[in-house]
């Protein structure tokens, strides 16, 4: 693949990717916003490797803010509304990124709550 083609497509995954972070208010203070090159850089790296390789993207996302196992701290079993959006937004995410990069993005949920009983 070219690498002009690389940087593009490079570019345009990371782009949907910084559209979704979120930052502590901190943080915000000493971010230049979704095109800033300190945020981007690993990201960028990451991205540029799978897409030379041709392999999908693999995204980890670290503490979901998953349903606590407590029952006496939810309403129900089931998924909240807030759950529900939340991971159809992580969804939604994955199908404009894989229609951007054919080899697809796959993106892994990890949650440290499943066995909290605080
Ligand atoms: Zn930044």
């Amino acid at each position: 693949m070219l690498s002009h083609t690389i940087e593009m497509i490079s570019d345009r995954l990371l782009a949907q990717l910084m559209r979704q972070r979120r930052l502590h208010e901190q943080a915000e203070r000493s971010c230049k916003g979704i095109l800033c090159s300190d945020c981007q850089k690993h990201p960028k790296q990451k991205i540029h490797l799978a897409i030379s390789e041709q392999r999908p993207l693999i995204l980890i996302l670290p503490a979901f803010p998953a349903k606590s196992a407590n029952r006496e701290k939810t309403l129900s079993e089931k998924p909240d509304r807030g759950e529900i959006m939340g991971l159809e937004n992580l969804n939604q995410l994955c199908k404009d990124m894989s229609a951007i990069y054919q080899p697809g993005v796959k993106l892994i949920i990890c949650s440290g709550k499943a066995d909290s009983r605080r």
